[in-house]
């Protein structure tokens, strides 16, 4: 990679969510070249051409193809986005057997091209999936980043940011844990300008159950954009833009993803949703949230829920 002068994406399923984070990283400006791999070919031939038509009016000159698995070779991210999506009512967990096949393949053939960079993982239930790609790649746990609670953190301070009337980006809140149902908000140490958010809301006499509305909304927004549209995407896609752009520039951006917390909020062996630095090599570090007695439990039975469904890749790799 140091010896390149110019940058590669590499993204493996062009179906809704492919195609809006290659959009969305099109007209970032942070990618020199822009792969894009599908089992059908037709598609995704036609969503390059499509695309690579949006360059002369974009931020920089990318190249944009449609490729193949040996792109992977000298690519910088290779960005999973291939696997069945949610039916309306459907949990994230109940994909894990389908797209845990569909993973297997993706990441053998993506491995044995002798790729070095990192992988970066949007499939869902995602936090599985991103423990499954670090047990099909062998690769070191820095090298693998799942899109995790980017989405649900928006949502989080999308929300937020009509309660105090500044822009999402202002407001320092995660929401952690399980990108799915057992999802959390970390309210303790949510701040605005150096303000607790809790702290706000506890001076409310309903402050409580509006802080658990907030969380239930987020939680279900999927639930809500699934209902009305069929799938969400440009969430992910800017999403998952973001985190490409931290990774190519080497920000050290502290952005909420999925990472394998190994003693960090007395956890182990699970991919699970935090803030982490994210910088050219991966995962930098993982900044684990100050909690407390309560959101300490809660992450630790979504830690629980997800430790379990892990056992299917255990079972899958026996
Ligand atoms: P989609 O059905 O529109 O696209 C899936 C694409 O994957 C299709 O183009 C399909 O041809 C391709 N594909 C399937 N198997 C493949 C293989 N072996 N190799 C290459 N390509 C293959 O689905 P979508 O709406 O784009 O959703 C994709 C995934 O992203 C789902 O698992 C969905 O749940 C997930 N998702 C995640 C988030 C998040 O926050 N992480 C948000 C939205 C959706």
């Amino acid at each position: 990679m140091a010896n390149k002068v110019s940058n590669k994406v590499v993204v493996i399923g062009t179906g809704a969510v492919g195609v809006s984070y290659a959009y969305a990283a099109l007209n970032q400006g942070t990618v020199d070249e822009l792969v894009l791999i599908d089992i059908n070919q037709k598609r995704v031939e036609a969503e390059a051409y499509d695309l690579s038509h949006g360059v002369f009016n974009g931020p920089t000159s990318t190249v944009v193809k449609a490729g193949t698995y040996a792109d992977c070779a000298d690519a910088d991210i290779v960005t999973i986005c291939a696997g069945v999506p949610q039916k309306p009512g459907e949990t994230r967990l109940q994909l894990i057997d389908n797209n845990l096949n569909v993973f297997s393949k993706i990441v053998g053939e993506v491995v044995k091209t002798g790729f070095k960079g990192v992988f970066l993982l949007a499939a869902n239930p995602v936090d599985v999936l991103s423990y499954a790609t670090y047990k099909f790649s062998g690769f070191p746990r820095e090298r693998v980043i799942g899109s995790g609670t980017v989405l649900d953190t928006a949502r989080l301070c999308d929300e937020l940011s009509k309660e105090f009337n500044v822009a999402p980006q202002s407001i320092n809140a995660f929401m952690v844990g399980e990108h799915g149902d057992s999802i959390l908000a970390a309210w303790s140490s949510a701040t605005v300008a150096g303000q607790s958010v809790k702290a706000y809301f506890d001076a409310q006499p309903n402050g409580k159950e509006r802080m658990e509305q907030i969380r239930y909304d987020v939680m279900r927004a999927a639930y809500k954009i699934i209902e009305g549209k069929g799938a969400t995407y440009y969430g992910i896609g800017m999403g998952l833009a973001r985190i490409t752009r931290a990774i190519l520039r080497n920000e050290r951006a502290i952005l909420p993803v999925s990472a394998l917390v190994e003693g960090e909020y007395g956890e182990h062996d699970v991919f699970i949703g935090t803030p982490a630095v994210i910088g050219s090599s991966g995962i930098v570090r993982i900044i684990e949230q100050p909690l407390d007695a309560e959101e300490k439990q809660k992450f630790a039975d979504s830690a629980n829920i997800l430790r379990g469904y892990q056992e299917k890749v255990h079972e899958y790799l026996k």
